[in-house]
């Protein structure tokens, strides 16, 4: 899944002491272009989005509670304030509904996660029968009993199991394996040797023992686990891939069966974790993404003690539930996970309750938001918004002048069937089978991990799901997945700053039109997307010198890119970050030819606060990208992060476009005008 934009500082800001405030019941609007975000004093041709969002830039301030501020953080506030005013509706009434209703299931959801009380009174008891069940582990066949438990309440721990789509036959799913396990955010927190890497595993350990010793653990023991569990951990972390390598998708390609899947780790039983997860129907074709990380998970499961891999189960249970336990657990991983968020409080408890039900349970609240927020006619302009670049991306290609025709042919096939998804689905997901009570919440979190685990786990061999969606509807955000050839735009995202069906056709154009739709649709033919077919299988499709012409191209983004200064000292990732520098590049040229097919359409307007459309189309996809990040954040997304810092995302592709230069009068030598030779051509 490829998707728009990082959530890190939306999400990561989640465990109270911000209690007090930020309970407005509206917000005022936004609009796509705000003309007083523009810095007038600055220069279009030096840095553009300077320009665009400067006068908003000088005066912004990150509140406590957030990694980040800008149109994610504007445009999720106000998402919020509708799924709060749903949630608040299904909490007061649940004791009228029938016990079987998803409203009831809804309301009673979200009221244990507001019972603070209840939740201080609980204090680590609700976790405690899984942590004696940790303590009871004496073989190895009891561990991986424990690991299966782990990972139906969605827990990563030791590897990742889940049914994914067949790379080579997309119209089923597999049984897929993945490396995991990992307690910091990356492989490379475990295996980069600086001072600043150093402190932060010693604050990893501090941490780690912390846990252990809140739960009962004495204070030398509990250190001693902390250090075997880095170590661990460290293991693990130097037998996986880094996401650089992750991105080529034959790099991940490793179809297996069951019984080579046994030879290749005698020292799990399969066959048991599959009973325990609830798996009926063995899986007959399982992808192994990461042979060499099972391979030494294998010889770790023999060589580790019992105790250091009992001791490991038992952080990751306690920090998955800290959240969500009494206020000494709550702060405690905060102080940890902010740490590379930057946040420095938590969010209020109602937004920490209504993210955790989003992301839960988030299609039991997505009809009330759609009623609330979408009505047909702004699905209908966004629709046609995404007609436009789709027509617009096919000229373009057979436009090209590198393609030959054969690969062409190939490509337009692809974009013929690439499916979108626009608004919310069409079939909603059934709750039946949830169960919710009155508390307390971090078993209903639980619950809920485990529903979602069940309804998925025995997928391996069935058709793939065609009507399913990878995120919520108020989720503002947007993804294509390359397995099923789709993209998928939740009404969440539909909304202003991003959208407005009232806007002109030039701010749409720029801002859906540019960042979101073109971008996604770019993501089809990115470093990692055009590796699939229209079918979503993992096939060559391309020409050998095709390929070859492409590669020199993306060189050339990921030298224009490893070029800009991330935070500090440290450059953006070039080729971390290559699939979504193409998606924006490719997606502006794609959605500044929808503008001028809309344009000769609806004819064309005179200047609009003083821009032509073509000036308001760049100023709506800079603003689009309006964002204020604390370094912290900053710092996490360089080693994290595949999309590059917002202000590079808006610089980067318009200094390669002679379309910007034109709508600004920009002449050669300026810093928005790369020299033609550093240019890349692709899409
Ligand atoms: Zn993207």
């Amino acid at each position: 899944m490829t998707i728009r934009f990082a959530l890190l500082g939306l999400l990561a800001a989640s465990p109270a002491l911000a209690q007090r405030t930020d309970t407005p019941t509206s917000l005022p609007p936004l609009k796509v272009i705000d003309v007083r975000y523009i810095n007038r004093k600055a220069n279009a041709c030096v840095d553009f989005n300077e320009f665009a969002n400067g006068a908003w830039l000088a005066t912004d301030t990150i509140p406590a509670a957030y990694a980040n501020t800008g149109v994610g953080r504007d445009m999720g506030d106000r998402n919020e304030l509708v799924v709060r005013s749903v949630l608040d509706d299904a909490m007061k009434k649940r004791a009228s509904l029938p016990a079987t209703s998803t409203e009831r299931k809804l309301g009673t959801y979200y009221a244990t996660c507001m019972d603070s009380a209840a939740t201080e009174r609980a204090g680590l008891s609700p976790i405690q029968p899984e942590l004696n069940a940790i303590a009871a582990v004496r073989t190895r066949d009891d561990l991986v009993r424990q690991i299966a438990a782990a990972h139906m309440r969605g827990i990563d721990v030791a590897f990742g199991y889940g049914p994914d789509v067949d790379p080579h036959d997309a119209q089923h799913y597999l049984g897929g394996f993945g490396a995991g396990g990992l307690g910091l955010p990356d492989r490379d927190y475990y295996t980069k040797k600086d001072p600043s890497s150093d402190s932060l595993r010693t604050f990893y350990v501090d941490y780690i023992a912390k846990v252990l010793t809140m739960a009962g653990e004495q204070d030398a023991t509990a250190r001693e686990d902390a250090r075997n569990i880095l170590a661990l951990e460290t293991q693990l972390a130097n037998a996986t891939l880094t996401r650089v390598a992750r991105r080529d998708p034959s790099a991940v390609d490793h179809p297996m069966t069951l019984a080579k899947f046994h030879e290749l780790t005698p020292n799990l039983d399969w066959t048991q974790y599959f009973h325990d997860v609830g798996l009926t129907v063995p899986a007959k074709k399982l992808n192994v993404a990461e042979p060499k990380f099972y391979e030494e998970l294998n010889r770790l499961v023999a060589s580790t003690p019992i105790e250091t891999w009992k001791a490991y189960l038992r952080y990751h249970t306690i920090d998955d539930a800290s959240r969500w336990l009494s206020t000494p657990f709550v702060n405690e991983s905060f102080h940890f996970h902010s740490r590379f968020s930057g946040a420095k409080a938590l969010l209020p408890r109602w937004k920490r309750c209504l993210r955790n039900a989003d992301a839960s349970i988030g299609e039991a609240l997505g009809q009330a938001y759609i009623a609330k927020t979408f009505p047909p006619q702004a699905k209908a302009r966004a629709k046609s918004v995404i007609d436009d670049i789709r027509s617009s991306f096919g000229e373009r290609v057979k436009a090209l002048d590198w393609m030959s025709p054969k690969t062409k042919q190939a490509a337009l096939d692809k974009l013929a069937k690439m499916g979108e998804k626009v608004g919310y689905p069409d079939v909603w997901r059934d709750y039946s089978k949830l169960q919710v009570t009155e508390g307390p919440f971090v078993l209903n979190a639980q619950r809920a991990a485990e529903f979602e685990w069940k309804r998925t786990v025995n997928r391996p061999g069935m058709p793939v799901d065609t009507t399913e969606w990878g995120m919520t509807v108020p989720t503002v955000n947007a993804y294509y997945s390359p397995e099923k050839n789709e993209m998928v735009f939740p009404a969440g995202a539909l909304q202003p700053q991003t959208f407005d069906p009232k806007a002109d056709d030039a701010a749409n154009y720029g801002a859906l039109g540019g960042s979101w739709a073109g971008h996604e649709l770019t993501h089809g033919f990115d470093d990692e997307g055009r590796h699939f077919d229209a079918h979503g299988n993992l096939r060559d499709w391309w020409a050998p010198s095709d390929s070859a012409r492409f590669t020199v191209e993306a060189q050339k983004v990921v030298d224009q890119f490893d070029h800009y200064i991330q935070v500090d000292t440290f450059h953006v990732n070039g080729k971390l970050t290559l699939g979504e520098n193409i998606a924006d590049y490719g997606g502006l040229l794609t959605a500044y030819d929808a503008l001028q097919r809309a344009l000769k359409r609806n004819g064309r307007p005179g200047l609009i606060d003083g821009f032509t459309p073509e000036q308001r189309f760049f100023l709506g996809y800079a603003q689009s990208w309006r964002s204020h990040s604390r370094p912290e954040t900053m710092r996490s997304r360089v080693t994290t992060d595949p999309h590059a810092p917002e202000q590079w995302r808006v610089n980067g592709p318009l200094s390669n476009m002679s379309q910007f230069a034109a709508a600004f009068g920009c002449k050669p030598g300026d810093p928005m005008v790369r020299a033609p030779a550093l240019v890349p051509h692709i899409w």
